[in-house]
């Protein structure tokens, strides 16, 4: 059973003006399908073959670069698939909201650290809400497409909110502008999906 790219539950052009049409195509049918197709090539073979996406992300420190970072934009992408959406559905509630305030003492405050993370990652990679092994939620970012799932992570635990911030993800749109695309993101989040991985 080889790793397949995901079909979104939207259509390209659905979270037009925020993220535009042709951005999602791309990001989607080239950046995606290229990552799946090369980490199927790379575990084919190997110990990994029939292995989940999540066991293979916990030995990428074990393996060639190519796991690393295929086995990576895999996964992060299909996150990033899943917690947008057309219909953003305002911010989070419920326990997810109540977890939120504990940790960073507001939802505007987690915004603010979060939009920071992916503001001030340097170059390509990631930023993350995590929920770590005790349960407790933190802000990371990553570089290239690690993921805060790989024992190489500065922060470790289940990732259940994510931003890609490679220039592919915005750059038809905002070119430079990444604040204004970070801005964006905030109205397309999909909190029951959310929830639903803070649950587990
Ligand atoms: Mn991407």
């Amino acid at each position: 059973m080889s790793f397949e790219l995901p079909k979104l539950d939207y259509a390209y052009d659905a979270l037009e003006p925020k993220i535009d049409a042709r951005t999602m195509e791309i990001h989607h049918t080239k950046h995606h399908a290229a990552y799946t197709n090369k980490l199927n090539d790379a575990v084919k073979g190997t110990e990994l073959e029939g292995k989940t996406i999540e066991e293979v992300l916990a030995v990428v420190d074990k393996q060639p670069a190519g796991v690393r970072n295929n086995g990576g934009g895999f996964y992060n992408h299909n996150l990033y698939w899943k917690v947008l959406t057309p219909r953003g559905s305002g911010g989070p509630t419920g326990e997810l909201k109540t977890a939120i305030d504990r940790d960073f003492g507001s939802v505007d405050k987690f915004k603010e650290e979060f939009s920071n993370a992916a503001a001030t990652r340097f170059g390509s990679g990631w930023a993350w809400l995590v929920k770590d092994d005790k349960g407790k939620l933190v802000v990371s970012s990553t570089p290239n497409q690690d993921n805060p799932l790989m024992p190489v992570a500065d922060v470790k635990g289940t990732p259940i909110l994510g931003i890609d911030v490679w220039e592919h993800a915005y750059y038809l749109n905002y070119q430079n502008r990444r604040p204004e695309y970070i801005s964006a993101f905030w109205d397309l989040i999909n909190w029951d999906v959310v929830a639903d991985l803070f649950h587990g």
